[in-house]
């Protein structure tokens, strides 16, 4: 449980090979709160591996016709607590160290909001903005076909992630549901979330992981006496996640004046419309050149004057010079590990707040769990009850951790593990080791 990467000049490539291994991270911040909360060597032991680690070269016919082969992964880190859940990732970078870390967080979103879920990711490696839609379909059909039983409702049930979204989860769906036998065909429905609505999906599924990092905002504001009306912010990643945190965050006041992508960053001081910045990016793919802001560089957007900065892109995009450049109060990690342990110490040192992901972004595997609820008991609850539920589990969480934080004297992602950590050693001293 030690890492091997050397941040400062890694931090800057864009490959995510050239980053330090991404499980050595995870595992190093899981060690120091089981270092504060001695945790019991043996379920140490235990989570420092994933249970399954699963992956599957399969063949996909392309439109020209040809047939390619594609490799896929499905890791299940831990099943104490309830079926291994977690996303489903399509990108060229795909790998298992990444895939082993992904999964391990999950295991500590689930264990942290105590809800009955492990944690597992997955994905194939592969391009997705290259495929077309009917590729796209054949590819997700053929890769849940060969993954088989070892996803279930009941044993692991994926979710979206990066390149992937409710329409790719509704192929898996069908797909499961294709073979599960007339009798059972509807009750497997929730053998993944983060649906399309008319699919099974739930109210609030799409916004979730967003609208849970404004809730964590919100709740750092009110503790810090700050005031999100007129504040600033900047965000990495204009997917998912971060088009629906800076559309939920404008509509609270604050005023988005920098945002970058794959395609490059752009910045502005009078605010950049999220809404219109969605629409134009409908079109190009990317935030890049979008007319209402002006084009910057990344070591520029990093150095911007904000109040708030949201990374929500990929893993480990703040290094040391990143950490050194940034100028804002509060960093809400919208995205799955994207600091560096050795930029974490600097920005601590430099007074700037950190929300860790396995509790910021946690807001979408909180739906999740309310999405598979709802397809469990045939129910379909209202956006509003959905929003409701949100809110008062994220704040809860959100206060457990600062408190914790408070009284062990640790950063608030120590706090996480702590909280996760000591559920998982509970389970595993009251159920033992089969047999
Ligand atoms: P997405 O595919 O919808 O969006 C990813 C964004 O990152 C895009 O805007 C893309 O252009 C940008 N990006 C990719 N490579 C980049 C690079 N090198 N530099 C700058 N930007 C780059 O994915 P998403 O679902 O929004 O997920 C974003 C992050 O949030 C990931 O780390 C994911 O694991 C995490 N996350 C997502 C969810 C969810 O519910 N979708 C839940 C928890 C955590």
């Amino acid at each position: 449980m030690s890492s091997t990467n050397k941040a400062p000049e890694k931090a800057k490539k864009s490959s995510l090979k050239d980053r330090g291994n991404l499980f050595e991270i995870a595992m190093q911040q899981v060690s120091k709160a089981a270092d504060v909360i001695k945790l019991d060597p043996k379920v140490r032991n235990i989570l420092a591996q994933p249970k399954n680690e699963l992956i599957i070269n399969f063949p996909v016919q392309m439109d020209d016709g040809s047939w390619k082969m594609f490799k896929g992964y499905r890791v299940q880190h831990n099943n104490m607590l309830g079926p291994y859940k977690g996303g489903m990732r399509y990108h060229h970078e795909a790998n298992l160290d990444e895939m082993k870390a992904l999964a391990a967080w999950m295991t500590y979103k689930s264990a942290l909001h105590d809800i009955p879920f492990g944690g597992g990711k997955g994905g194939v490696k592969v391009a997705s903005g290259e495929l077309s839609m009917r590729e796209k379909e054949r590819l997700t059909r053929r890769f849940t076909h060969a993954l088989g039983n070892n996803i279930g409702p009941e044993w692991d049930i994926p979710a979206p992630d990066v390149g992937t979204d409710g329409q790719v989860m509704v192929w898996m769906m069908d797909t499961y549901m294709n073979v599960a036998g007339y009798n059972d065909k509807n009750a497997v429905r929730r053998v993944v979330t983060g649906k399309t609505i008319i699919s099974g999906g739930s109210h609030g599924r799409s916004e979730a992981t967003g609208l849970g990092l404004v809730y964590c905002i919100e709740e750092w504001a009110r503790d810090k006496k700050f005031n999100l009306d007129g504040c600033t912010f900047t965000v990495q990643g204009f997917g998912n996640v971060g088009s629906h945190l800076a559309n939920l965050l404008t509509k609270r006041g604050a005023v988005m004046v920098g945002v970058g992508d794959h395609g490059g960053y752009i910045a502005n001081p009078e605010g950049i419309n999220p809404h219109k910045l969605l629409q134009y990016m409908a079109g190009k793919g990317t935030v890049a050149k979008y007319q209402g802001a002006a084009e910057i560089t990344r070591e520029q957007f990093f150095g911007l004057e904000c109040d708030l900065f949201v990374p929500a892109a990929l893993e480990l995009e703040i290094g040391v010079d990143e950490a050194n450049l940034l100028k804002c109060k509060l960093i809400c990690e919208g995205a799955n590990g994207p600091t560096y342990p050795e930029a974490e110490e600097i920005l601590l040192k430099r007074g700037v707040d950190i929300i860790p992901d396995v509790l910021a972004n946690s807001g979408g595997v909180v739906v999740s769990y309310y999405e598979w609820l709802q397809n469990k008991r045939s129910e379909r609850w209202e956006l509003e009850e959905v929003r409701g539920r949100l809110a008062k589990r994220m704040a809860t969480t959100y206060q457990a951790v600062r408190q914790c934080a408070l009284h062990r004297k640790v950063d608030m992602r120590t706090a996480v593990y702590c909280i996760a950590l000591e559920r998982l050693q509970q389970a595993y001293a009251e159920r033992g080791i089969f047999p």
